[in-house]
């Protein structure tokens, strides 16, 4: 007896939605641990242009700059759903570098292409936009 895909997908959305309440916390979770380990790697990493200490100033410094990326983008293409990969996780705080975190040697490397940081790549913004309709 074969059951019918709309069947089928009703019980998947339920099963989705009796879910939640379990990969909700998972997730938050998740995502805590993540930012715990990208603040103690910042801690313990040192600029790999001028050498200094990153710490967690610099994770802000890259939050913030990435917000007002966003901020911009929205403003300039409202109604656009984009899709984006964020690649600088940190901005050194002594000569601006834009820092990638690299998840398998757990530090973080120069990136080249790279908002946030219109101070030193004015272009950036293009270069990281996918638009989606
Ligand atoms: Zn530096």
């Amino acid at each position: 007896m074969r059951i019918p895909s709309p069947i089928i997908n009703a019980l998947i959305i339920i099963v989705l939605i009796l879910a939640i309440p379990v990969l909700a916390p998972i997730a938050m979770v998740l995502h805590d641990f993540d930012l715990r380990r990208l603040r103690a790697a910042a801690e313990k990493s040192a600029c790999p242009a001028c050498g200094r200490t990153l710490g967690v100033e610099a994770l802000q410094l890259a939050d913030e700059l990435w917000l007002k990326h966003i901020v911009e983008l929205r403003r300039t293409h409202p109604g656009v759903i984009f899709r984006l990969i964020r690649q600088v996780h940190a901005v050194c705080t002594h000569c601006q570098t834009n820092l990638c975190f690299c998840e398998d040697s757990k530090s973080f490397t120069k990136t080249e292409t790279m908002e946030p940081n219109p101070a030193t790549n004015p272009d950036a913004q293009e270069q990281t936009c996918y638009l989606v309709r």
